[in-house]
C-alpha cells in the first residue's frame, strides 16, 4: 500500500513538472531578413517592357513581408525603397549580419528557366576543428560556411512547400554575394517563369508571385518549427499537442 506521504510527494512532483512546462520561455522572436537584389543604378534583368528585376524584387519582397508578418514573423528589409546610389552586396551583408536574423532570403528574378530556383552557398563546410562558440574573427568571404547545414535545411523545407503547391523547384548551389558573406541561415530565391502544359506564366504575374510567397512562408514556418523542436525551445508547443 502506498503511504500518504509518498502520495503527497508524487503529487508535489507532478505539480512541479506542470509549473516547469508553464514557465518555459516563450517562442523566441523569429526575424527574417529580406534582401531584394539589385536597385539604384543596377536595374538587374529586363523582365518585361516596363519591368526591371529591381522593381520586381522590391514588389515581391513587400508581398512576402506582408505574408510573413501575418504568420507571426518579424521581417526586415535591407532597403525599403529603391536606393538612389549603388547599394553594394557588402553593404547588404553588413546590414543583415548586424541585425542577427534567424534567416536571410535574397530575392532575384529571371526570364530563363522554369519555376523557383533555390540557391545555397557552395562554400566548403567548416572542418571538425571548427568551434562555433569560439570567438574567433569570422572571415568575410567565407562567413556563410558555418551556417550551410541550416541553410540547406531551410532550402529543403521551402522546396517541399513549393512542390506541395505544385510549383517546379530547382535546388542548387553557387557562390554568390552577399550569400557567402552572411552569418545566418541564408539562400537566394530566384523566380523564373512558370511553364506548364505549353502554357507559360511570366514572373510579372501577381497571382503566381502570391503562390510563391505563400509557399515560402509555409516553408519558413515548418523550418522554424523543426529548428525550435531540435533546440528544445518548442517543447511547450509539443507538450500541448
Ligand atoms: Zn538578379
Amino acid at each position: 500500500m502506498t503511504s500518504p506521504h509518498r502520495q503527497i510527494a508524487t503529487l508535489f512532483l507532478a505539480l512541479m513538472a506542470a509549473t516547469a512546462i508553464a514557465q518555459q520561455t516563450p517562442t523566441p522572436r523569429t526575424l527574417i531578413l529580406i534582401d531584394p537584389a539589385h536597385g539604384g543604378p543596377d536595374p538587374g534583368a529586363k523582365l518585361a517592357d516596363n519591368v526591371t528585376e529591381k522593381s520586381l524584387t522590391m514588389a515581391f519582397g513587400a508581398r512576402l513581408r506582408a505574408l510573413l508578418t501575418t504568420n507571426g514573423f518579424s521581417v526586415m528589409s535591407t532597403h525599403e525603397a529603391d536606393p538612389t546610389v549603388t547599394f553594394t552586396t557588402d553593404q547588404r551583408a553588413e546590414i543583415a549580419n548586424h541585425a542577427h536574423p534567424t534567416a536571410c532570403l535574397i530575392l532575384h528574378a529571371t526570364n530563363s528557366g522554369n519555376g523557383i530556383h533555390l540557391i545555397t552557398s557552395e562554400l566548403p563546410l567548416p572542418d571538425d576543428t571548427y568551434d562555433p562558440d569560439a570567438h574567433h574573427p569570422i572571415p568575410w568571404n567565407t562567413a556563410q560556411a558555418a551556417s550551410i547545414p541550416q541553410s540547406r535545411a531551410l532550402a529543403n523545407q521551402i522546396g517541399l512547400a513549393l512542390i506541395h503547391t505544385k510549383l517546379p523547384v530547382l535546388v542548387t548551389r553557387a557562390s554568390i554575394r552577399p550569400l557567402d558573406n552572411l552569418t545566418c541561415p541564408a539562400l537566394a530565391v530566384e523566380i523564373a517563369p512558370l511553364t506548364r502544359d505549353d502554357d507559360t506564366t511570366p514572373v510579372t504575374d501577381t497571382n503566381y508571385q502570391q503562390q510563391v510567397a505563400q509557399a515560402i512562408a509555409a516553408g519558413l514556418s515548418s523550418w522554424r518549427s523543426r529548428q525550435l523542436a531540435d533546440t528544445g525551445a518548442g517543447a511547450t508547443t509539443g507538450a500541448s499537442r
